[in-house]
């Protein structure tokens, strides 16, 4: 297979560390989970992009940077309000400190946040430099921002990433770099290294090829490890790991590569099969209105309760509803009929019964019955031909 996309510093770790995990990653495109520690770096390294960004000093004032600490926030992956708040709160400190640390020897830097592609016998590479300084002498020193907790001292000794930035920065600015650092920004120390040796490049190189090899090869095979495996966003998925999760997953297919690819293809086919039986569903409730209105009107037409087709029949009920909306007025006519004594309270139930009351003046019923609305509920019921009629609805058990 062709490389899908081209190799960084982070896509060879993973690839080495799992190459199944890779294919999920870039051959599939199955997206990991948001993780609360890269959006506490990505906040922190754009606050300091916005710092390091002007194009003279002096740089941005301590206000001014904290607003772009703010605007720029990643909220994703925190598990709660509370932990992002706390994570928000120590980013703050640290660029408090960072500020002061620096605010003094500020200098603009030849790039910030400074991307690179080349080829490396052959291969795209591509990778992402947070800080390329020019020295007084014409060379380069590069500065990679760390946030996790810790990082061993003489990592920038030898670390593969700082190598390959090394080999981007100098094809892209014609310069040697004198020097590769990290940055541990929560201690604000830098841990530099001297320009990593030829044979260092020349192993980065081998790298590179390998593992580009290996991809193209196809091999993508799992290397399960149980400190890995245990956070890995791609067990559900892994066929290291398939019979833990025996329903979630189309596990009828034998081949784990087509997983995930089944698992939205079937998504998309519930998708379409729900708006399809949604539509219809609409459709025949229109239609059941209808036949309902019509069946209905019939039935009243001819007289009938009941009527009978060849495989169903239906019976309708009907109920009338009187309603009196315009409630002072009865209560006046009441009055005025001289019968406000003899309810207990004006419901529309007690002055139907009023008004169905032989001994009532007929100008008066005339005028309540001009006062009220009457509605008729019909209740229809089909029914199979010769099913036991259908049982009222039971009363709550006390
Ligand atoms: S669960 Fe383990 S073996 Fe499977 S893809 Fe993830 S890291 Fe690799």
């Amino acid at each position: 297979m062709q490389l899908p996309r081209p190799l960084s510093h982070s896509s060879i770790s993973m690839y080495t560390e799992c190459p199944k995990r890779w294919w999920f990653r870039y051959v599939e495109g199955v997206p990991e989970k948001p993780k609360h520690y890269f959006s506490f770096g990505r906040s922190l390294h754009s606050a300091l992009e916005f710092f390091y960004g002007v194009n003279s000093p002096p740089p941005p004032g301590l206000e001014e940077l904290l607003r772009a600490y703010k605007s720029r926030w990643v909220a994703e992956g925190y598990r709660d309000k509370t932990q992002e708040t706390t994570y928000f709160e120590e980013g703050k400190s640290i660029l408090i400190a960072f500020y002061h640390k620096h605010c003094s020897d500020f200098s603009v830097p030849l790039k910030v946040e400074h991307s690179f592609q080349t080829l490396i016998e052959g291969v795209p590479v591509t990778g992402k430099v947070d800080r390329v300084d020019r020295l007084p002498d014409g060379r380069l020193a590069v500065i990679d921002y760390k946030t996790g907790k810790e990082l061993a001292k003489d990592r920038a000794a030898d670390d593969p990433q700082l190598t390959m930035y090394q080999l981007g920065c100098e094809r892209d600015f014609g310069a040697l770099c004198a020097r590769l650092s990290f940055y541990h920004l929560p201690t604000l120390e830098m841990m530099d290294s001297a320009r990593h040796s030829e044979a260092k490049v020349e192993a980065l190189k081998r790298r590179v090829v390998e593992t580009a090899q290996s991809i193209r090869a196809n091999r993508f095979d799992p290397r399960p490890e149980e400190r890995k495996c245990l956070w890995c966003d791609y067990k559900p998925l892994c066929p290291v790991f398939r019979h833990q999760f025996p329903t979630s997953l189309a596990l009828a297919e034998d081949d784990a590569q087509d997983v995930a690819r089944d698992c939205d293809d079937k998504l998309a086919q519930l998708v379409d099969r729900y708006g399809e039986l949604q539509s219809r569903a609409h459709d025949l409730d229109a239609e059941l209105r209808e036949l309902k209105a019509a069946i209905a009107g019939l039935l009243k037409r001819k007289g009938y309760a009941r009527a009978f087709g060849k495989r169903f029949e239906a019976s309708v009920t009907r109920e009338e509803k009187w309603e009196f909306p315009d409630r002072p007025k009865v209560l006046d006519l009441i009055k005025k009929a001289g019968l406000y004594e003899s309810i207990l309270r004006p419901s529309a139930p007690v002055v139907r019964e009023l008004m169905n009351d032989p001994a009532l003046d007929p100008s008066h019923r005339a005028r309540l019955e001009a006062a009220s609305e009457l509605t008729e509920i019909v209740e229809l019921t089909v029914t199979p031909v010769g099913a036991p009629p259908a049982k009222p609805p039971e009363a709550d058990a006390p």
